[in-house]
């Protein structure tokens, strides 16, 4: 005879941590719904969803349409109320899941069942079954009824009365309960598909969002993908200013690039940006859904990319944005900007004394309305100074204008046109909606600095700013603007202003426009990294929690010294990760050094040659010969060992450079992602009497474990030497911004010779000799400035200093494994 079964789902409305939620909207219905739709897929006899007495009345529509009965019981007594349904429903069987997981994996739930059943028909009875490892929140529970009624009325532990499934497991004693592993299908117990509290349920949001196009419920393998999707693990939020006075342009750049990234949009309750509910729904026209706007950020469970377009960020906001999965600012103009990952000017920025990671005036939106031809006829005039004119500027610059153009038409924006309804000669009107496209009819705009003096720009307008501080004043002077000083307004002023060359401003910025939303996608997708050799727990738990200090940005990347080992690291890049495939060796290595790997092995071997007779010279008389090159490529140094008579042992990520090591040279190697790799069972030697990396040290993004290895597999008084770019060599101290834009995408750390000691030690090294190398005259500014010729006196002068200096652009540092670590 078949058994039979009921699935009984959970749910209550009173939840503490996020109330209703099982009503909240996912998609076009409730959570609930989504819970019954999947739950329907598993086969029984009998669908219900438990609930308590005062949600009943809430539910049973929801129930109902989804073909589930409503049974209503004890609200704290969960294990009761289940006893008092099961009781009414001929089963034997009951497959239990809650009402908080929107994404259950119904064929995990069906296999699991007809496990269950198959165990109870065969020689492994159990009670309770369930599968482990399935994403939280897309599992259920198998139980027999009659062994729930039982264990009841044999437990009277709170514990267990508030819950359904510790009646039974919590007392292996007296009832056989199986916890499965999953089938590979269902296994991903990194995965958290559950709503417990306001972040699952942005997450839930999104993986929605991501399969919108699929049919419901959802299958496994879409909820897992919608789980390992961009959107899911890398969620956009957009924190604009919404504050009364800032204006209304950053709420409009971040809602248009929310259109376009379908991020969330941060919009709290208590703003005060007078225009936010009718913007919001001006992009509602264009595509901006309700899920969107949230009024409330999620945690560290549902780690968003913060992009504030925020005017200035409060040291707190700094503080705990910065320990979201990234931070990436537009004109940011606080103090704070160090915590930023990623700085992205498009106005100039307001404070000009920092620099950006890129500026780029490409990403204002340019008016699509622009004048037809260039009058320099003044004939209608716009007065515009931004949200409230906390200066009051507008009256004043108006009259000015009166003065000074008559005959000309006057308008003026101003917030409350009442105010102003005595003076005559002034058409003052109210903020304009979608001012961008309008800005074209006015052949004169007078505005702050801001949004609407470079759209006046790009329309063809004549602009004059109206500085509202010092700092304005030069930022209007440094992008060529025609300007008022800071104070007050006069018509002789004003006079001034309109006779400048500059009223027409020569736009320096590239015409093309660029679209903000999708660079910030790309930007979203970057990867924000830490300290090498510390790791993320030196900055989490330093005793001031100041991030550590910014050495460099530029447009692909940002670079930090650490605060605890001083070693200069890349803290975000928005690059592509590099592949060590064959054509790093041939095509990339050509791209950058302009000739072939094979081309250059003969000198490259030559080079090994020379350090490989320092290392013997350092090395004390161990009278071992096993020397380990660690990124050994296709073997020169391998090669240059054997020639000086050491025993070489080579490892490298890249198959194809084995392949050539082991075939072609005949040395011991092994392909291996350093470190992690077991010389014991690959060479048969655990340590080395020498180890070297060439050109490899800064290509490690976990720098603690390859050290940590690195000294393991070095003898007690052996050498442990390493080549690498130079953070303190002519090109970084000459041009630093420059160094390190041109620093490869994949050197995740530079190395600043006067400070490896110091992180070396930590590894029980003690540097011994530094060679400065990769001399360049031609590199020092004063050769640029004075053409000196290679091979002139001058030339040989600059070489000798550099070599005294040590300001080659590559060193190599030589240390020795000491006794006791
Ligand atoms: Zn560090």
């Amino acid at each position: 005879m078949k058994t039979k079964r009921a699935v009984i789902v959970q749910c209550r409305l009173s939840s503490s941590r996020l109330p209703g939620k099982a009503l909240k909207m996912l998609g076009d219905k409730p959570v609930l719904a989504w819970v019954l739709t999947s739950m329907k897929k598993v086969k029984a006899d009998k669908y219900y969803v438990a609930t308590d007495h005062e949600s009943y009345e809430t539910l049973k529509p929801i129930c109902k349409q989804n073909g589930f009965d409503c049974f209503a019981g004890d609200l704290d007594d969960v294990l009761k109320r289940f006893c008092d349904l099961i009781k009414t429903l001929k089963v034997e069987t009951i497959i239990r899941a809650t009402a908080d997981n929107p994404f259950l994996f119904y064929e995990a739930a069906q296999a699991s069942v007809e496990e269950f059943e198959a165990r109870n028909k065969g020689r492994h009875p159990c009670d309770y079954l369930t599968y482990t490892g399935l994403p939280h929140g897309s599992g259920v529970e198998i139980f027999s009824a009659q062994s729930l009624l039982d264990a009841a009325t044999q437990t009277d532990n709170p514990y267990d009365h508030e819950h359904v499934g510790p009646a039974l497991y919590n007392h292996k004693d007296k009832f056989k309960c199986e916890f499965i592993k999953a089938p590979v299908r269902f296994n991903y117990p990194e995965l958290r598909t559950t709503i417990d509290t306001y972040s699952d349920y942005l997450r839930a949001i999104s993986i929605v969002n991501y399969l919108k196009n699929c049919k419901e419920p959802y299958t496994t393998e879409q909820i897992i993908s919608a789980c390992n999707s961009d959107a899911v693990n890398n969620p956009v939020v957009f924190v604009p200013s919404v504050v009364k006075g800032q204006g209304t342009g950053h709420l409009h750049r971040c809602l248009s690039a929310a259109v376009e990234t379908k991020g969330f949009v941060y919009i709290p309750d208590d703003c005060t940006l007078v225009e936010t509910a009718s913007i919001l729904d001006e992009y509602k026209e264009k595509g901006l859904e309700n899920w969107q706007i949230i009024n409330a950020l999620p945690d560290q469970t549902f780690n968003p990319v913060i992009i504030t377009d925020n005017f200035k960020l409060s040291p707190e906001q700094a503080q705990s944005f910065s320990k979201c999965k990234k931070l990436i600012c537009l004109d940011e103009g606080s103090d704070f900007s160090e915590y930023s990952d990623y700085l992205l000017d498009i106005i100039p920025s307001y404070d000009i004394d920092r620099l950006p990671n890129l500026f780029d005036t490409s990403y204002i939106s340019k008016p699509v309305n622009e004048k037809a031809e260039r009058t320099h006829n003044i004939e209608k005039v716009l007065v515009c100074i931004g949200g409230e004119d906390p200066a009051s500027l507008t009256l004043p610059a108006a009259q000015a204008l009166v003065k000074n153009l008559p005959g000309a038409k006057v308008t003026a924006i101003v917030s409350d046109v009442e105010k102003y309804r005595n003076i005559l000669n002034i058409n003052f009107i109210p903020p304009v909606e979608n001012l961008r496209e309008k800005i074209f009819e006015y052949d004169l705009v007078v505005s702050h600095y801001g949004l609407t003096a470079f759209e006046a720009a790009f329309a063809g307008c004549a602009v004059i700013m109206v500085a509202t501080t010092k700092l304005h004043e030069r930022l209007a002077q440094k992008y060529d603007f025609a300007f008022i000083p800071h104070g007050k307004i006069d018509s002789l002023k004003m006079q001034k202003a309109l006779e400048s060359p500059l009223l027409y401003p020569q736009m320096k910025m590239s015409i093309k426009q660029k679209s903000l939303g999708s660079y910030i996608q790309k930007l979203a997708l970057g990867k924000k990294l830490y300290c090498p050799v510390c790791g993320q727990k030196s900055e989490e738990s330093g005793k001031n929690a100041k991030p550590d200090l910014v050495i460099s940005r530029n447009a692909g990347r940002t670079y930090r010294r650490c605060r605890n080992c001083g070693i200069v690291y890349m803290s975000f890049t928005a690059e592509e990760e590099m592949q060590y495939k064959k054509s790093y060796f041939f095509e990339d290595y050509k791209k950058q050094y302009g000739k072939t790997y094979e081309e250059d092995f003969n000198s490259i071997k030559a080079q090994c040659t020379r350090r490989l007779e320092i290392i013997n010279a350092l090395q004390d008389d161990l009278g071992g010969k096993n020397y380990l090159d660690i990124g050994c490529a296709y073997g020169p140094s391998l090669a240059a060992a054997s020639e000086l008579g050491l025993n070489p042992f080579g490892t490298d990520i890249s198959e194809e450079a084995i392949h050539y090591v082991k075939t072609k040279l005949r040395y011991p190697s092994a392909c291996s992602a350093f470190p992690q790799i077991d010389c014991q069972k690959e060479f048969g030697i655990s340590q080395f009497d020498s180890v070297s990396m060439w050109y490899v040290i800064e290509h490690f993004k976990d720098l603690d474990s390859v050290l940590s290895k690195i000294s393991e597999i070095t003898k007690e008084g052996g050498i442990f030497a390493f080549a690498t770019p130079s953070g303190e060599g002519i090109s970084a101290k000459s041009n630093l911004d420059h160094f390190y834009t041109i620093s490869p995408i994949d050197h995740f750390s530079i190395w600043e010779p006067s400070k490896a000691q110091k992180i070396l030690k930590k590894y029980g090294f003690e540097v011994i000799k530094i060679v400065s190398t990769g001399h360049h005259p031609e590199r020092f500014p004063i050769c640029q400035k004075e053409n000196i010729q290679k091979g002139s006196i001058k030339w040989n002068l600059i070489d000798k200093y550099s070599h005294l200096m040590q300001l080659g652009d590559t060193v190599e540092i030589y240390c020795r494994k000491k006794a006791d670590k």
